[in-house]
Parts: C-alpha cells; sequence; structure tokens
C-alpha cells in the first residue's frame, strides 16, 4: 500500500494515530519510526472518549515528545454514532487541547453533527474558540463536511481545512460547494483511509495512492490542474506543520 503511495507521487503520509483508543495510542509512531515519508498523530476518538482515563492521558503526554509526532487527533465530537456520551466526548477533547497546548501541536479536529444537523458543529467550534483560540496554535478540521458558513468560522480561528474522499460523492454538493471558497493557501487534502475511498474507488478500502482522486475534484472546481493541487496543497501541508519542504518539482 506505502509503495503504490509513492509510485502514485505521494511524498509525505501522516498516519492518525487514534488506533482503537486506549491500549493502541502510540500506532502511528511505530509507524512513523519505520518510515522517514511518514509522520504520526497521537490522541483519542471521540468515539472512544468514554475509554479514556487519567493513565491514557499521561501516556499520551509522552508520546507527544516524540519527535515524528507532528500533531495531535483526531479529537473532537461525533454526535452521529454517539459512540461515547457527548458530556464524556467534550470533557476529553478538551482536556485532550490542555495537553496539546503543554505540548505545543496543532491539533487535528474530527466533528461530525447528527443527521441533517450542526450541533456538533456549534460545540466544537465554541470548544475550539474558547480552550483553544488563545494557545495560537491552530489546526486541521479534517474530512471537512460543513457548509461554507462553518468554514469561514473555522478559517477565522485560524484553522486548515482539510477534504477527503468524500468530496467525490455524488450527493456531497455541499462538500464541494465549501470546497470552491476555502483559500487554496488554508486548504489540504487527504484520504481518511481506510474510509471514504473516493470515486472511482468507491466501496473499496481507501488507500494513500487514491488521494489524486480529491485532488482531481478540487482541480476541476477551482480550473486547477491535479497536480497544481497537489503542489499546492502539499506547500501548505510542509509549511503548517512546520517540515522541510520537499516539493520542488511534480
Ligand atoms: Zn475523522
Amino acid at each position: 500500500m506505502l509503495e503504490r503511495a509513492l509510485s502514485a507521487g505521494i511524498e509525505t503520509i501522516v498516519a492518525i494515530g487514534s488506533g482503537t483508543g486506549p491500549g493502541s495510542l502510540d500506532c502511528g509512531i511505530q509507524l512513523a519510526e519505520k518510515y522517514d515519508f511518514l509522520y504520526a498523530t497521537i490522541g483519542i476518538h471521540p468515539h472512544e472518549a468514554k475509554l479514556a482515563t487519567d493513565t491514557d492521558f499521561a501516556e499520551l503526554a509522552v508520546l507527544a515528545k516524540n519527535s515524528r509526532v507532528i500533531a495531535w487527533g483526531e479529537i473532537g465530537l461525533d454526535y452521529f454514532y454517539d459512540h461515547s456520551p457527548r458530556k464524556t466526548q467534550q470533557e476529553v477533547f478538551i482536556r485532550q487541547m490542555e495537553l496539546a497546548c503543554e505540548a505545543k501541536l496543532p491539533i487535528v479536529i474530527h466533528c461530525r453533527p447528527s443527521d441533517g444537523s450542526e450541533d456538533a458543529w456549534d460545540d466544537c467550534l465554541g470548544l475550539i474558540q474558547q480552550h483553544w483560540g488563545p494557545s495560537g496554535l491552530g489546526g486541521v478540521l479534517h474530512c471537512f463536511t460543513g457548509t461554507p458558513t462553518l468554514a469561514h468560522r473555522a478559517l477565522d480561528l485560524g484553522f486548515m481545512i482539510s477534504f477527503a474522499g468524500n468530496i467525490t460523492f455524488a450527493k456531497a454538493q455541499q462538500i464541494r460547494d465549501s470546497a470552491k471558497m476555502v483559500p487554496l493557501e488554508r486548504m489540504l487534502i487527504e484520504t481518511d483511509s481506510p474510509f471514504l475511498a473516493p470515486v472511482p474507488n468507491r466501496g473499496k478500502r481507501n488507500e494513500p495512492s487514491f488521494v489524486k482522486e480529491v485532488a482531481r475534484q478540487v482541480g476541476e472546481l477551482r480550473g486547477l490542474s491535479t497536480e497544481e493541487v497537489g503542489l499546492r496543497t502539499a506547500q501548505n501541508f510542509y509549511h503548517f506543520f512546520s517540515l522541510h519542504e520537499k516539493v520542488n518539482s511534480i
């Protein structure tokens, strides 16, 4: 899978290290220590918020010092599945924003509202404003699915907006509307592997090489080539995470 990503022109990958929750919080780091082109995040996903203990937060604070870790996430709120009680999700989210601030790491946000609602967005952006804004560290709204209005609010909070494979789905007009208005220099692209494989691979297991389809879709919306979108979003990535820029020719 990683070879296919490299052959597809992918230079750098971030492995989201939420794993299956406590007990696997170093899973991204293990990969990132093996491959130079791969970085890791750490964090407890809102799905597993109910499993988080003080011991896990202490472990995360230690893992955050690993040089391969570039962000804290996915953290946030998921009111669609409600795998953890909402109050618990909020508490675990706030606690991790405090820890990420101490570790001086940007955050990667997972936010999914209940069907036909913006409930999780209101809570999530409100909590970010209150508990994260003052850090000045910014973050990434991963797999953005919100309206252009929500995208504006996130941009005002200093966030990067990342679009995933679902931007290619027939019914995803709202995502495409947002991708049309987000300034290119504030945009990232991702796959959300193994979920949300983009058209024409929809329904398969998603993998990093498929991110090209996300670039293609953004390019169609913005009147840019797939290569140009790849180049610009890669530059954004290196710049935002203060990584040595590898992009020089695509
Ligand atoms: Zn997510």
